[in-house]
């Protein structure tokens, strides 16, 4: 595992439980809003945390945490993410997985294993942007196939999608509603102008809180319930 940080606490990254969070380095994409390119950018990587470092925080953190929340970068491009989930649920705690869906064939075998409690992807932005928002050609059908499985799973899931002015449009939310139609739960971000992948970005305006709210209710046509965070 490369683990490029480890957040101790958290109150606010698993729905109503406490949390410590991990973070893998390397993603894949390359979201041009992207807040975390000391995780993506290999050049900006910090010397790694060494793994039984974070599994001992964590036993001694048995009675006081209920879950582990696994972020990154794309945690799915660790190789040895399987057994070092296996290693966190045998101390009994909750795992949530924060991925960006480009790797289905392990959040399958993530599920098919009973591993995860709860899973949160990034909805980038409607198909036919996503190369202009990840600056990545990939096979768009990985997505799709991250999408159905997250949705068929009996797991608790959200869809979340960071909204940024100048990139995306009020018109993609009705594209995005469709991918995900049906979907327990999609949340909104409003983009925050600080450090981007792409510098040109930092100095960007954001969504109004009107043009958030005119988007929750176009994304509420599609999903059972919409938020903004
Ligand atoms: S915002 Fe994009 S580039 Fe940054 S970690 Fe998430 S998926 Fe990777």
């Amino acid at each position: 595992m490369l683990i490029g940080g480890l957040q101790k606490f958290s109150l606010i990254n698993y729905p109503k439980k406490t949390s410590a969070l991990i973070f893998t380095q390397g993603c894949g994409f390359l979201c041009q809003y992207c807040h975390n390119p000391e995780l993506v950018l290999k050049k900006r990587f910090q010397p790694p945390i060494d793994e039984d470092t974070v599994l001992t925080f964590l036993k001694k953190r048995q009675n006081q945490l209920d879950a582990v929340v696994i972020s990154g970068g794309e945690p799915t491009l660790q190789k040895d993410l399987i057994p070092f989930i296996k290693k966190i649920k045998d101390l009994n705690f909750l795992i949530k997985l924060d991925t960006n869906g480009i790797h289905p064939k392990i959040i399958k075998n993530l599920l098919d294993e009973n591993l995860l409690d709860y899973i949160a992807m990034d909805i980038k932005a409607p198909l036919d942007k996503y190369k202009l928002i990840t600056q990545l050609d990939l096979g768009l059908n990985l997505i799709e196939e991250s999408i159905n499985l997250i949705m068929s799973s009996n797991i608790d899931y959200e869809f979340r999608t960071t909204l940024v002015k100048n990139l995306h449009e009020i018109e993609d939310i009705e594209k995005m509603g469709l991918l995900i139609k049906g979907a327990k739960k999609y949340f909104l971000q409003s983009f925050v102008p600080k450090v981007t992948l792409n510098p040109d970005l930092s100095s960007s305006k954001a969504f109004s809180d009107e043009e958030m709210e005119d988007m929750r209710k176009t994304a509420l046509k599609y999903v059972k319930n919409c938020f903004i965070r």
